[in-house]
């Protein structure tokens, strides 16, 4: 018709992902926060891995980093107070082949959601959890958060902190069926692209404490970190976070570290100790998967799920 030629055969060109396919709103934090390199980290672990965007979740609960959904051209659900991580354990129930990213905070995570992470640990779901832990409550505006080091003048505790800090890693490793726990630092995209990458390839809950730099409100918590990259230990074995020879550049004290050792773990998790720890400090790859189960039954049909009902009910039939 009209001298077109159709061919039917031709085969639809594969799909290929660049930043842009990642990109969405334009990231309102601000100038120099952290959240950026973590955001394009993200996108770039998707862009490399080629996943369709169609087939991404980022779950939030409320706090700065809380905002990352909105960044990230993906599904997204921006949840309500320290309740990221049972809207992810939904997600994950019901849609098993979605690949969900949670994003909280110190305050999210470590106070009100504190309950949902101690659950969400055990429960082991297959996701990656990026605790952005700024050592305070930003979005709120300079309130002392879980994380916040003693002495700091916070506007909750304008005298300093009073109490000793809680430590998210030495925290995750004392939960039941902990399966995957790293620690990266923002400042160095390069460990931290490798920490996120290595996490989003584990299967199950991947809990990645990132240190991430608030210059707005807390600009000098990381200093000693940065002022002395000698006190960042990499920690280096073949199962654990790859090291970039930029890395090794970066941060010259490196120690190997077997992560299936939990109790060498827990002595290296420490951020209060002289030297911080960055790397992969404990892998369980045997550690149950709760999502195994919940994804059984989720391609039935309503009439095989009624008939299984009813089989069910039949056991109780006098
Ligand atoms: Fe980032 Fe701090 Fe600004 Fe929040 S207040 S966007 S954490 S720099
Ligand atoms: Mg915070």
């Amino acid at each position: 018709m009209f001298g077109l030629s159709c061919d039917w055969n031709l085969e639809v060109p594969e799909r290929y992902f660049t930043m842009e396919n990642y990109a969405g709103g334009v990231a309102r934090w601000c100038p120099a926060c952290g959240d950026h390199t973590v955001l394009s980290a993200v996108q770039r672990i998707c862009r490399d891995e080629q996943i369709p965007p169609e087939r991404i979740v980022a779950v939030s609960g409320i706090g700065c980093s809380s905002r990352f959904p909105h960044y990230l051209h993906a599904y997204g659900f921006h949840g309500l107070h320290g309740r990221a991580l049972p809207v992810a354990c939904g997600v994950k129930a019901r849609r098993p082949e979605l690949q969900v990213w949670v994003a909280t905070g110190d305050g999210d995570c470590c106070s009100i959601g504190a309950g949902h992470w101690l659950h969400a640990v055990r429960y082991n779901m297959d996701m990656t959890v990026m605790l952005f832990d700024n050592n305070i409550y930003g979005l709120t505006k300079k309130q002392t958060s879980p994380t916040t080091p003693i002495g700091l003048s916070t506007n909750t505790h304008p005298g300093g902190a009073f109490l000793p800090p809680l430590d998210p890693v030495q925290t995750t490793l004392g939960m039941t069926n902990v399966s995957f726990v790293a620690r990266t630092v923002d400042w160095n995209p390069l460990h931290l692209y490798a920490t996120l990458r290595r996490a989003y390839e584990h299967k199950g809950l991947s809990f990645v404490h990132i240190l991430q730099r608030c210059p707005t409100y807390t600009p000098d918590v990381f200093a000693r970190l940065q002022q002395n990259p000698d006190k960042v230990l990499v920690l280096t074995h073949e199962d654990g976070v790859p090291v970039d020879p930029a890395v090794a550049r970066a941060f010259p004290t490196q120690r190997p570290h077997d992560p299936r050792d939990l109790a060498q773990a827990r002595a290296l998790g420490s951020t209060s100790a002289d030297e911080v720890a960055i790397g992969l400090l404990y892998v369980d790859p045997t550690a149950p998967c709760y999502d195994q189960w919940t994804a059984q039954g989720v391609e039935m049909t309503p009439e095989a799920r009624l008939a299984a009902v009813d089989r069910a009910l039949e056991r109780f039939a006098i």
